[in-house]
């Protein structure tokens, strides 16, 4: 495993890492989760990323239930949460950055993940009705009470981050150093393109998510949904209509012959073509099963076989997205 550094923090997580969102809790129950999480730390990870909201806070009390067996020792490794959605239907409790929330909402997940920080904490959305000034303030706090050590964004747009970066340095706060955005064959461009300034220019780091697009570009789903997959789970069933997208499909089976042809499984020729962008500091991937953990951690030998040319070949297929 290689270790990258979170943008211009001296921070180093490892290249491929793991994520709870669907998996834990609801295809993973805790000693099933104790293997997966073990299976990606024997393997280098040191990151794994949970939210608030994923599985309504199970998701972090399965994580926490887990790194209690695990035993580990706390600097071995690194975890996140996101802060947005909220659990509760109330105001100030969901779909808000403000300052009440940001500050109380952290202790139940530290509370269910079981530990007195997080590594990383992210505003899991932009909220376009609190001033970016008050949750800078309010990340900073956290920093500043010990809740957490480094906090960033997800889903944001360049100028939003790029604000709350200059206020923070106006003020001397503690500053976003990560963006959390969505990266992979279909869903590239905005990490691609927009973002350039916020890495190049300020050294944002990035833990990007779904590089599989669900599991999409593993090639499962070339033949329908099979059984026990993520698109079969009937709590997820808005997920099925990108799951068999024929136009996404066709596009998949294009990329089998190249991945087949540097020996790699599709999901590593898909992970791979994630990692070989230098902006990635962590790719979080997710998994269901130790077989498919071993299988994404390996994809990272592929990376050197991504030449200008396959690169070439790769946007062709997916001129169109
Ligand atoms: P992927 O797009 O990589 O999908 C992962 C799923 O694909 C697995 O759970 C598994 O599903 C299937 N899969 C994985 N590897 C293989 C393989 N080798 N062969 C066959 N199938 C495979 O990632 P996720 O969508 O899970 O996202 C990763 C993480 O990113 C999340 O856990 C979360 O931490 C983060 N995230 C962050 C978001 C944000 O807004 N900030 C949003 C979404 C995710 P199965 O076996 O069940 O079919």
């Amino acid at each position: 495993m290689k270790y990258r550094y979170l943008g211009k923090t001296g921070l180093q997580l490892s290249e491929l890492s793991l994520g709870s969102w669907i998996t834990f809790h609801n295809q993973a129950n805790i000693d099933k989760t104790v293997e997966l999480m073990a299976a990606a730390y024997d393997a280098g990870a040191n990151f794994f990323d949970n939210a608030e909201n994923y599985s309504a806070g199970k998701s972090e009390e399965v994580m926490g239930a887990a790194l209690k067996k695990l035993g580990w020792r706390r600097g071995s490794y690194l975890i996140s949460t996101k802060l947005f959605w909220g659990l509760h239907d109330n105001p100030n409790e969901k779909n808000t950055l403000n300052r009440k929330y940001l500050l109380e909402a952290i202790d139940g997940s530290l509370k269910r993940l079981g530990t007195d920080h997080v590594d990383l904490l992210f505003c899991h959305r932009p909220d376009p009705h609190t001033p970016i000034e008050e949750t800078v303030w309010a990340m900073h706090n956290n920093i500043e009470r010990g809740k957490a050590l480094y906090w960033g964004t997800s889903e944001w747009e360049a100028a939003d981050i790029l604000r709350a970066i200059e206020i923070a340095e106006r003020h001397h706060l503690h500053k976003p150093v990560v963006e959390q955005p969505v990266y992979n064959l279909f869903q590239r461009h905005r990490f691609a393109d927009a973002y350039t300034p916020v890495y190049e220019e300020h050294g944002y780091g990035s833990t990007t998510w779904s590089p599989l697009a669900l599991g999409l570009l593993s090639g499962k789903y070339n033949n329908g949904i099979p059984a026990g997959s993520r698109g079969s789970l009937e709590a997820f069933s808005w997920l099925k209509e990108q799951l068999t997208d024929a136009k996404r499909l066709a596009m998949v089976s294009k990329l089998a012959p190249m991945a087949e042809e540097m020996g790699a499984s599709l999901a590593q020729f898909s992970l791979a073509w994630c990692l070989k962008n230098p902006h990635v500091s962590s790719v979080i991937t997710g998994a269901s099963s130790v077989r498919q953990i071993e299988e994404n951690m390996k994809s990272a030998e592929f990376v050197d076989r991504f030449d200008e040319d396959l690169m070439r070949r790769i946007d062709d297929i997916f001129v169109e997205v």
